[in-house]
C-alpha cells in the first residue's frame, strides 16, 4: 500500500500514487489558448485551487482542463506570456492528457477526497457520462416551455463537475437547492410541477409483495416467491397480478 505524503491517501499502485498527485498536488495546469499559445495556470496560494479566467475554481488540473476545453473561457489580455517559463511551454498540454490516460483507470477510482466526502470523479466516468448523454434519443428528452432541455442542462452541469454527484446519473434533485440555480424559476416551476403529477403510489398488493421479498436469505425468498406461484400462474385478472409475476420472475433470475 502506498501513502500520499501530502494528504495520506493510500494508492494501490505507483502510477495511481503519481496520477494523483500530479492532478491534485502539482501546482501547475497547462492550458492551450484560443490564440493557439501554451499558458501555464498555477494554483492560487489561499484556496490552492485552480482559478479559470471565468472565476470559477477547480481542485484538479484534469477538472480545471476539462472544463477550460469545453468552454475556452476568455484570456484576459494582460496575461503576459513572455514570463512563462520556456520549459514549460515546450511540452503542451496534451503531455499531460496522455499520461492521464496510461494511469487514469486507478487514480480516482481509490482517491478520496481530501477536503469532500464525495469521490473526485474518474475520466472514466465523465466519458461513460458523456457518451450517456450522446446516446439520448432528443425527442424523448424533457423540453421545457422555455426551449430549455432538462437534460441538456443537466449534462453542461456534470461536467464542470470534479466529484461525483447525483446528476451523473441523470437524476433531478427538486430537494437539492444546486439544482434549482440551474433553472429559471419560471422553468423550476415547471419542473416541480411536473414531479408531483408523476408521483404515484404503487398498488398495495405489489408493495405488500417486495415487502415480503425483503429477506437475507434465499430459502425464504424461494418461500415467498412459491406462496404467490399461483397468482403468477393466473390469466391476469388484472394488471397487478401481471406485474407480481415480472417482479417475481425478475427475482427468480437474479
Ligand atoms: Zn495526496
Ligand atoms: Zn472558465
Amino acid at each position: 500500500m502506498l501513502i500520499c505524503e501530502i494528504c495520506q491517501l493510500s494508492f494501490t499502485s505507483l502510477n495511481s500514487l503519481k496520477s494523483h498527485k500530479r492532478d491534485q498536488h502539482s501546482s501547475a495546469a497547462h492550458i492551450i489558448l484560443e490564440n493557439g499559445e501554451s499558458a501555464t495556470i498555477f494554483r492560487e496560494s489561499g484556496s490552492s485551487k485552480f482559478k479559470c479566467f471565468c472565476q470559477k475554481y477547480f481542485e484538479t488540473i484534469r477538472g480545471f482542463q476539462r472544463h477550460y476545453n469545453r468552454n475556452k473561457c476568455a484570456a484576459p489580455e494582460s496575461l503576459n506570456f513572455s514570463q512563462e517559463d520556456p520549459l514549460l511551454s515546450s511540452t503542451p498540454s496534451t503531455s499531460s492528457n496522455i499520461n492521464d490516460e496510461t494511469a487514469e483507470s486507478s487514480v480516482a477510482d481509490s482517491s478520496v477526497a481530501c477536503s469532500e466526502s464525495r469521490k473526485l470523479l474518474t475520466d472514466l466516468s465523465f466519458r461513460k457520462f458523456e457518451s450517456s448523454f450522446k446516446a439520448m434519443d432528443d425527442q424523448m428528452k424533457w423540453k421545457l416551455s422555455s426551449g430549455r432541455t432538462v437534460e441538456d442542462v443537466l449534462y453542461d452541469f456534470g461536467m464542470e463537475l470534479e466529484r461525483e454527484h447525483a446528476v451523473h446519473s441523470f437524476i433531478l434533485d427538486t430537494s437539492d437547492p444546486e439544482m434549482k440555480k440551474l433553472f429559471t424559476g419560471q422553468e423550476w416551476d415547471e419542473i416541480t410541477r411536473e414531479t408531483e403529477l408523476e408521483t404515484t403510489t404503487l398498488p398495495e398488493s405489489i408493495l405488500n409483495l417486495i415487502q415480503e421479498m425483503n429477506k437475507t436469505n434465499i430459502k425464504e425468498v424461494k418461500r415467498v416467491l412459491l406462496k404467490y406461484a399461483e397468482i403468477r400462474y393466473s390469466d391476469y385478472p388484472t394488471s397487478d397480478e401481471f406485474h407480481i409475476d415480472k417482479i417475481c420472475y425478475a427475482i427468480e433470475s437474479l
